[in-house]
């Protein structure tokens, strides 16, 4: 059984240049301050894992890639891996978004051949912990985190590291100690806008989003560190530095 949080039948966003198929996972170990999703946190819809398989046959004309979101998808690693297997299977692409709260389980699905590309979040610079406290809400994330990017950065498989900015909590400034710790990654690096409407009631009141400008001139600074930047608006949608 998954415990499933919705499904993005087909979506060019999700996965960079194909048509991918968006699963969400339910439940997450942190609780980020703007946490996007954060309807998926808590709840349960239990599905059985042959009727997403039968989905993702059915699609796998349409489409050359699965995405498994969430929620954190590694924390049903069991399903998840039965899942990314059949995927795998029928010749699709796998990229999973992670909070990277899971090294062993990223390392594992690596050397299974079970990760195409990797979206890892650095939600502050990892030599902060205070700061990676106060936005996940949990005091081991750092390490873990570390261990994660540590473990993708050796893999053969894709990385995708991103980054949510909000004014007062991370912005140029760790945004550039993030970029700099990156110097020589070859991967993508991604700014995202935080968006405050979209936090939940218990970070709405002290969150606060740049603008366009703002976060463009972020991008500007990381790739003096990074040599593929790419910023994330509401306004422009994904565009590379
Ligand atoms: S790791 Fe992602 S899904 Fe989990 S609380 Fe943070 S932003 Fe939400």
């Amino acid at each position: 059984m998954i415990n499933l949080g919705g499904i993005i039948d087909a979506s060019t966003l999700d996965y960079p240049g194909k048509v991918a198929m968006v699963i969400f996972f339910r439940g997450c170990p942190l609780r980020c301050i703007y946490c996007h999703n954060h309807r998926l946190l808590n709840g349960e819809d239990l599905v059985e894992e042959h009727t997403l398989e039968q989905k993702i046959q059915d699609a796998s004309p349409f489409i050359s890639a699965i995405v498994f979101s969430g929620g954190e998808p590694f924390l049903q690693s069991e399903p998840l891996l039965r899942l990314a297997s059949f995927a795998k299977n029928s010749g699709l692409l796998l990229g999973i978004e992670t909070s990277g709260y899971y090294p062993d389980r990223i390392n594992e699905f690596g050397k299974k051949g079970l990760i195409d590309t990797l979206f890892l979040d650095i939600k502050a610079p990892l030599s902060n912990t205070r700061l990676y406290e106060l936005i996940t809400g949990r005091k081991d994330v750092v390490r873990r985190v570390k261990a994660s990017l540590d473990h993708a950065l050796h893999a053969d498989f894709d990385l995708e590291i991103r980054t949510t900015v909000f004014r007062g909590l991370v912005g140029s400034e760790e945004v550039e100690a993030i970029a700099s710790f990156l110097s020589g990654f070859r991967g993508t690096y991604v700014i995202q806008e935080g968006v405050p409407d979209l936090a939940p009631e218990y970070g709405k009141g002290k969150l606060s989003g740049f603008s366009y400008d703002e976060i463009r001139e972020m991008g500007v600074i990381a790739s003096r560190y990074v040599d593929r930047v790419m910023i994330r608006t509401k306004e422009k949608g994904l565009e590379v530095v």
